[in-house]
């Protein structure tokens, strides 16, 4: 049995207490938060355990998931932890990822564990599709477009603007750039032509309903380059219907064989998630494997979902795989 940790019980810590329970070579041993611990109510009969108290643990946890946050929580837990445990995380700020790993690879290096960072769907299972597709196809071009889903970072923004009370924003393929990107054409897309965004947004009494669709529609990095719609609906309206956590997208590489081969080839990988957190806890779970598996083969450092044989995400064996699935 892989005994299994959690770090942090919000929506990924719940979606890995249901991946650890349909993985039969896996036993959760105890969830770990910074909040007080009788607080926390696993679904699971589990020891709830101060942060403070992990370090009397360590011969208890084979690996230990890490669930907070990317833009606060991770860039201090995992390094921290990784001096404790082997960890995976699910790191998802792109532009940090190099620093990140340099972080853990140090901690885990130092004390001989296994870090396995940026774990999820994107980056994750995309990022194992662009590198395969890339390398197979090496004349082309790489497109990934993400939705229809809700957008964490976009649904903050829009609530720090002065008037908003709530905010969830969906992020949406432009049906037409997937088209043409799926015939093989190799569009040249802009920002604008790929995705759009949908805001539901509800109002503090007494806001100004131009004010604030101006301040989103205008907002740099987050809408102003994008074709942005505002709808104005209620408390009731938001929790009805987008309470959800709906998301997915699509990884697509098109080229030809070589510079002088007329033969095209489209390379398409996709994912449809009823709930985004709950299928990155899945994928979190197979990279605990692997964490646990690499670890007793002595290997010791950060890794992440690139440097991974796909086998040892798989409880099958190398056999059975080989007769199965290969
Ligand atoms: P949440 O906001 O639900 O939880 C983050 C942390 O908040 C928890 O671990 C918990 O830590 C803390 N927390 C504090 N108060 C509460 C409370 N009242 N209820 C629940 N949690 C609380 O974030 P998610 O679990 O949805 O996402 C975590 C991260 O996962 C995201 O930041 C994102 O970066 C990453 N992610 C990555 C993906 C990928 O594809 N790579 C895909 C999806 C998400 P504690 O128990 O210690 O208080």
């Amino acid at each position: 049995m892989i005994r299994i940790g959690i770090l942090g019980y919000g929506n990924l810590g719940r979606g890995v207490e249901y991946a650890v329970e349909a993985n039969e070579d896996m036993e959760l041993v105890a969830v770990f938060t910074r909040r007080a611990p009788a607080s926390v109510k696993p679904r699971m009969n589990v020891p709830v355990v101060s942060v403070d108290d992990a370090e009397m643990w360590k011969n208890k946890i084979d690996v230990l998931i890490l669930c907070g946050g990317s833009a606060t929580d991770l860039p201090e837990q995992t390094p921290a932890f990784a001096k404790l445990f082997n960890v995976v995380d699910s790191f998802d700020t792109h532009a940090k990822i190099p620093a990140h790993f340099a972080a853990v690879d140090a901690a885990a290096k130092e004390t001989g564990h296994v870090g396995v960072i940026s774990v999820g769907w994107d980056p994750g299972m995309f990022s194992l599709a662009r590198v395969y597709a890339n390398a197979v196809l090496t004349n082309g071009a790489d497109y990934t477009f993400w939705g229809r889903g809700v957008s964490q970072g976009h649904s903050d923004a829009i609530r720090r603007i002065p008037g908003v009370k709530d905010a969830k924003q969906y992020t949406v393929p432009v049906p037409a750039a997937l088209a043409a990107v799926r015939s093989g054409a190799n569009p040249a897309l802009s920002t604008r032509e790929k995705h759009t965004r949908e805001c539901y947004v509800v109002l503090e009494a007494g806001a100004d309903k131009a004010a604030v669709e101006k301040a989103i529609v205008t907002m740099p990095n987050y809408f102003a380059d994008y074709d942005t719609t505002v709808h104005f609906i209620t408390e009731e309206e938001l929790q009805r219907d987008h309470a959800g956590l709906a998301h997915g997208g699509f990884v697509i590489r098109s080229g030809a064989t070589g510079r002088n081969s007329e033969h095209k080839h489209v390379i398409e990988f996709s994912l449809k998630l009823d709930s985004n957190p709950e299928f990155t806890a899945c994928v979190l779970a197979a990279y605990a494997r692997a964490a646990h598996r690499l670890a007793a083969e002595g290997m010791t450092g950060c890794k992440t979902v690139l440097d991974i044989a796909p086998a040892y995400l798989s409880a099958k064996s190398s056999a059975e795989l080989r007769a199965a699935l290969l």
